[in-house]
């Protein structure tokens, strides 16, 4: 099972979803684990005078007949929020308390073989002061510097510009630890100042 999924499974579990909607706002009583009728306003102009969605906390999850659709907590905060589904994992797992799930081997390609163990032994070499964030932007910084002085061929500025985003992609989506993601940046940012060595003695 996927971590992702994992994640899904355990919002569900221990999140009541009447205690989300009653967050929210909606009016539902957020002690209360039967089913409850209340207005949702998600449809049409917002106001849903007769109330339209019922909460099953069975299930975890929340029917409008207006909508015709069910929405579980996850699905709640996207609509609510306009957000994507992993920053809604994130959110809701940090709102209600639940500590990061830890990963289990095969949860991304990157955690298999000897190319992850050499990647975890770089990361111990890592600026334990830094976060993913920091390095992050030191390399956008340089890549934005040899951008503008174009003291790198456009195809190498460009190439190491794709996998800046790429790298950055694959973190934001979770399908990259943010420690496998510096020992990427790490080598874009020698790459760079190799190219830039070399293309200094042209
Ligand atoms: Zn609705």
């Amino acid at each position: 099972m996927s971590r992702a999924r994992r994640r899904v499974d355990r919002i569900r579990e221990e999140i009541p979803i009447q205690r989300v909607l009653a967050d929210y706002g909606y009016d539902v009583d957020p002690n209360y684990d039967g089913e409850q009728q209340f207005s949702c306003d998600l449809h049409g102009d917002g106001s849903d005078s007769k109330p339209s969605a019922r909460v099953y906390p069975d299930s975890a999850s929340w029917f409008c007949f207006a909508c015709s659709a069910t929405r579980d907590a996850i699905q709640t905060m996207r609509d609510k929020e306009g957000i994507e589904f992993f920053p809604a994992l994130k959110k809701l797992e940090s709102l209600y308390g639940l500590s990061p799930l830890p990963f289990e081997e095969g949860d991304y390609d990157s955690t298999k073989g000897a190319a992850h163990g050499a990647a975890k032994e770089i990361a111990g070499l890592l600026d334990p002061s830094k976060t993913f964030e920091d390095d992050q932007k030191r390399i956008q910084r340089l890549l934005e510097g040899f951008t503008a002085d174009k003291s790198l061929p456009m195809m190498d500025t460009l190439s190491l510009w794709e996998a800046f985003d790429k790298i950055n992609y694959y973190v934001r989506k979770e399908m990259l630890s943010e420690e496998n993601g510096r020992v990427a940046l790490g080598k874009i940012r020698k790459t760079a100042l190799e190219k830039a060595k070399e293309a200094a003695k042209e």
